[in-house]
């Protein structure tokens, strides 16, 4: 498959480009204390015509393809992991509303979430259980035209600036994984509460919240798909999702690589440059190569995902899996070409460090990852 990009996609690439230098890298230190930064970036991000990106021009969006997002989202991950997710969250609650939405939906939420009206998010996790989905206890009763919807949702990001959330409930709790369903739950009219918002080692530009729903009432239209779908929605969601999780992944091992490149060049030791170093150089070959071979598996399974054709779970899998753990291994590679100054707080390595960490457990762990490709595999 030919990785070469086309003039659009340069261009989609030069854009986000020029908007992570100009308005990002320079903010994302400031993650760490800055309770706004959240709000700031989603308001950076909907300025800059990010926040409809994927969502057709006939519902108010770019219409651009999960391909173009793949590679807007590298360079906004390049410059700021923590508006990388928020622009990803977003995206997951818009992507379930592309798939499952009627017409009326998709007519409905889709402009409010372009315009950045409605803040989306994706609520699947629990307290007792993230991997395994078939054993969430959040439930889903209908009565009289309504669902009435009782859950706690774990860990979820955009959670206390979400006004939009995409919730999966069980409505057959016989049913195991068949039985879950996915409803679109509209702040603004039915109300949740966001019980607790997390303190966190990274990507603490994000908002990561507990939302409660407390006899939620939603109109039975707001249902996605038939009742028994939600499974199969995630599902597909996390699939056209991953690639994106690979290029926040490619984005902060750019940076890390960046920033090793750069100091090994200022720092002297024993006489010359740490970039005089041969162990160094290796280590500056080894980091640029991992991050090509990544990009070649992220860029593969975001066309894949782009075309929507067939089925794509285990090369989208893979490039989740591989890249995640490739910005883990570049990372800690960069911080130890920073030496003793990659653990003080004043240098970015320090940040991306703890930042990364996160790509290896959302959205699917690696040992999940590596569930979906063995399993793809032995089939
Ligand atoms: C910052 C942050 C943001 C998040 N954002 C969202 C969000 O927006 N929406 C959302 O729904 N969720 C979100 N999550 C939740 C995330 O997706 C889950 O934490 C993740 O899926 C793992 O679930 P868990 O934490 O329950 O771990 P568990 O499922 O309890 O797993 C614990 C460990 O066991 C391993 N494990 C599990 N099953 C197996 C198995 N069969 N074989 C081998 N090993 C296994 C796991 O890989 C992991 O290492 C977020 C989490 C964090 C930390």
């Amino acid at each position: 498959m030919d990785f070469e990009l086309d003039e659009i996609e340069l261009m989609v690439q030069r854009t986000a480009r020029q908007f992570a230098e100009k308005d990002l890298v320079h903010r994302a230190d400031q993650a760490d204390d800055n309770k706004d930064f959240c709000r700031e970036s989603i308001e950076l991000l909907r300025r800059n015509g990010y926040l409809g990106m994927i969502i057709p021009e006939e519902y108010g969006g770019e219409g651009m393809t999960g391909f173009h997002y793949v590679i807007a989202k590298e360079q906004i991950a390049r410059a700021c992991l923590s508006t990388g997710a928020i622009f990803g969250a977003h995206n997951l609650a818009i992507y379930c509303i592309k798939l499952m939405g009627t017409e009326a939906q998709k007519q409905r939420y889709l402009p409010l979430l372009a315009s950045g009206e409605r803040i989306g998010a994706f609520a699947l996790t629990e307290a007792n259980t993230g991997s395994d989905v078939a054993s969430i206890a959040a439930s889903a009763v209908r009565t009289d035209g309504h669902y009435e919807i009782n859950a706690a949702k774990q860990f979820i990001t955009n959670g206390g600036v979400a006004s939009l959330v995409v919730v999966f409930a069980k409505t057959d709790r016989a049913a195991g994984h068949r039985g879950i369903s996915a409803f679109i739950v509209d702040k603004h009219e039915h109300g949740f509460t966001v019980a607790k918002e997390e303190n966190k080692m990274g990507i603490r530009g994000t908002s990561t919240g507990q939302l409660v729903f407390e006899n939620c009432r939603v109109p039975v239209e707001n249902r996605l798909g038939q009742e028994g779908d939600g499974f199969k929605l995630s599902m597909m969601v996390l699939d056209r999702a991953r690639p994106s999780v690979g290029a926040q992944a490619l984005g902060v091992a750019q940076a890390a690589f960046e920033a090793a490149v750069r100091y090994s060049q200022e720092r002297v030791v024993f006489g010359k440059p740490l970039s005089e170093q041969q162990a160094t150089r290796f280590a500056l070959a080894d980091m640029a190569t991992q991050i090509d071979a990544a990009r070649l598996l992220v860029y593969r399974a975001a066309k894949l995902a782009s075309a929507g054709k067939g089925r794509f779970s285990k090369e989208s899998a893979m490039a989740k899996l591989f890249s995640s753990e490739v910005a883990h291994w570049v990372v800690d590679r960069a911080l130890q070409i920073h030496g003793g100054y990659g653990y003080m707080k004043e240098y970015t390595i320090e940040r991306l460090y703890r930042d990364q960490r996160i790509l290896e457990i959302y959205e699917g762990t690696s040992e999940i990852q590596r569930l979906v490709i063995s399993g793809s595999l032995l089939k």
